[in-house]
């Protein structure tokens, strides 16, 4: 059976699950995607994509973007950045503020809002805030080999207008004297980053790096080394899905994360990477049919980081 087989079969498995789950309704431009939409696509080592569904229509990256900012900021702080951020699971919802208070400012891990708001923090350093926005796009496309990748701008705006909590949690984190940067510039960033638009197929080319040791297996370019894309995948396992990370690992064995847009990203050590998108959310706002998908994805290939 072909890798195209696979995926169709896949998608043809969960169509009961397609529209289950709650779209996300605090972001009103987020609120009126079409929760019906479902998509997947895998990248595997020699460059080939393969898709079914909704796989080449975008939706915002939402925090699927902390994983490459974090990747970005790795490269720029090296492990100063355990610094201002931590590295264990939260085990708490991924926009959380009461950890903050006990922690006093440090977030968890940088795959929570918190956490990326210090990443993002981190990333523009010294530089105007733009400069920073461009230098992440400038990574996206390069790892995606795809030069349209750009902000939507209408969604960041809608973000901001509703981000009355991530504006509390960076205000939260600055009284402890975690940001360098003004509260707004890294909001904006923020926003921006998480309005991101890609595909399926763009994301999960992407990632590739990350299943291949930091470096790209088609192009040869070293995207980070490899004990860095260990790790990041090492904390995709343990926190990529807020406070279902631990019920994500147990069904689909493979690091990842899901973001708020109903995508989730899946990285095979050794074979690929995977992005599914499908806007209907479980109470811990992973994508409900995403995840049932990559499980069967898993079943049918025997990926697994556990064998
Ligand atoms: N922009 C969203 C927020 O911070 C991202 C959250 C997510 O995808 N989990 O509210």
């Amino acid at each position: 059976m072909s890798f195209q087989d696979v995926l169709e079969e896949v998608l043809a498995d969960i169509s009961a699950y397609r529209g289950q789950g709650k779209v996300a309704g605090y972001i009103p431009a987020l609120a009126k995607v079409d929760g019906q939409k479902l998509g997947i696509a895998a990248v595997l080592s020699d460059g080939r994509s393969y898709a079914a569904g909704d796989a080449d229509e975008a939706f915002s990256i939402q925090s699927l973007s902390y994983v490459f900012a974090l990747a970005l900021a790795l490269e720029h702080h090296k492990s100063a950045l355990w610094n201002h951020v931590g590295r264990e699971p939260a085990g708490s919802p991924v926009n959380s503020i009461i950890q903050l208070e006990m922690e006093k400012g440090r977030p968890r891990n940088p795959l929570t809002a918190a956490g990326s708001l210090v990443v993002c923090d981190q990333l523009i350093g010294r530089r105007a805030p733009d400069e920073a926005l461009d230098e992440l796009l400038a990574f996206l496309r390069r790892c995606a080999a795809d030069e349209a990748i750009a902000v939507d701008e209408t969604l960041a705006m809608s973000e901001s207008h509703a981000g009355a909590l991530n504006r509390s949690l960076a205000n939260f984190i600055a009284a402890f004297g975690n940001l360098n940067n003004p509260v707004e510039d890294v909001l904006s960033f923020y926003f921006r980053q998480c309005s991101i638009a890609m595909t399926c197929r763009q994301l999960a080319r992407a990632a590739l790096f990350l299943a291949f040791d930091g470096t790209d297996p088609v192009s040869g370019e070293a995207a980070t080394i490899p004990s860095r894309s260990r790790r990041i995948n090492a904390l995709m396992l343990t926190a990529g899905h807020y406070d279902n990370s631990g019920d994500f690992a147990f069904r689909v064995g493979l690091p990842g994360k899901s973001a708020v847009s109903g995508a989730i990203l899946a990285i095979a050590p050794g074979h690929g990477a995977v992005c599914v998108w499908s806007p209907g959310l479980n109470a811990a706002g992973t994508s409900l049919a995403g995840a049932v998908a990559l499980e069967r994805l898993v079943e049918r290939t025997g990926w697994s980081v556990f064998v």
